[in-house]
C-alpha cells in the first residue's frame, strides 16, 4: 500500500464517485463497466464486480496485487481485472483505466469500425479510437487483444461487440478521456447520418495532442 492511509482511502472514494457519475453521463447501463486505479508498483484498486453504481461504498471497494490476488475487501473484484491488470502491465505510466458500454461508441465497436478524427477532440485518444479483436468478457484473453489494440501510443480502444476501454496517467484523465469517446462517437454518427464528414490528417492530431496538454489554466 502507499505510505499514507489517506490516499488509499482518495482512490477508494474516487471509484465510487466516477461510478456513479458512469451512470450519470449515460456511458453504461445498470452494473456494466469498471474502473480502477494504481496505489503503487504492486496494487491496484478495482470496482467490485456486479454492485450497483448507487451502493458501492469505499470500504467496498477491493484492493488487489499485479498478480490478482485481493488484499483489501469483502467483495470480488471486477470481472475484467485481468485486462485492467493487463493494462498496467504493458503501459506503466499508466494511472487509471476505464470500461465502459457507452452507446454510441459501442455502436462503432459493434460494426468492428474504428472512430476516426471527424472531430478534433479524437485527439485525446491517438490518431483514432481503434479497435480490439472480438473475446468473451472477463477473460485473459480479453485483455490480451485489448493492449494489443492499444499499442503504446492509444488512450482507448473499442472492444468489439462489447464496449469501450480507456486508460491514462490517472483515474480522471482515463475517466475525461471515456467522456471523449463516446462524444467523437457521436459526432461521427450525426455526421454521417446526413453526409460524408472529413477526417483530420494524423499529423493535424499530433500536433494537437501537444497543444491539449497546455490547455487549460
Ligand atoms: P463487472 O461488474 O464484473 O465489473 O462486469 C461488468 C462488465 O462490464 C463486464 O464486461
Ligand atoms: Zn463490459
Amino acid at each position: 500500500m502507499t505510505d499514507s492511509a489517506q490516499s488509499d482511502s482518495d482512490v477508494k472514494q474516487a471509484i465510487c464517485d466516477y461510478g456513479r457519475q458512469l451512470l450519470e453521463d449515460g456511458l453504461t447501463t445498470g452494473t456494466g463497466g469498471n474502473l480502477s486505479a494504481r496505489i503503487d508498483e504492486n496494487h491496484v484498486a478495482i470496482s467490485p464486480s456486479g454492485i450497483p453504481y448507487e451502493e458501492i461504498t469505499p470500504a467496498d471497494v477491493p484492493i488487489v496485487r499485479t498478480d490478482g490476488t485481493v488484499v483489501e475487501g469483502e467483495f470480488d473484484p471486477s470481472t475484467e481485472l485481468p485486462m485492467h491488470l493487463a493494462v498496467y502491465e504493458e503501459r506503466p505510466e499508466v494511472g487509471g483505466v476505464v470500461h465502459t458500454h457507452s452507446p454510441y461508441a459501442t455502436t462503432f465497436a459493434s460494426l468492428g469500425e474504428p472512430i476516426p478524427a471527424s472531430h478534433y477532440l479524437i485527439s485525446f485518444t491517438g490518431t483514432e479510437v481503434p479497435v480490439a479483436e472480438y473475446r468473451t468478457h472477463a477473460t485473459q484473453e480479453l485483455g490480451e487483444v485489448a493492449v494489443e489494440a492499444l499499442g503504446d501510443s492509444f488512450n482507448a480502444t473499442l472492444l468489439r461487440n462489447h464496449g469501450v476501454l480507456t486508460a491514462d496517467d490517472s483515474l480522471d484523465d482515463a475517466y475525461t478521456v471515456a467522456l471523449m469517446v463516446e462524444y467523437c462517437a457521436r459526432i461521427h454518427h450525426q455526421a454521417r447520418a446526413i453526409g460524408d464528414p472529413e477526417i483530420l490528417p494524423d499529423d493535424e492530431i499530433e500536433h494537437l495532442a501537444g497543444k491539449l496538454d497546455g490547455y487549460g489554466q
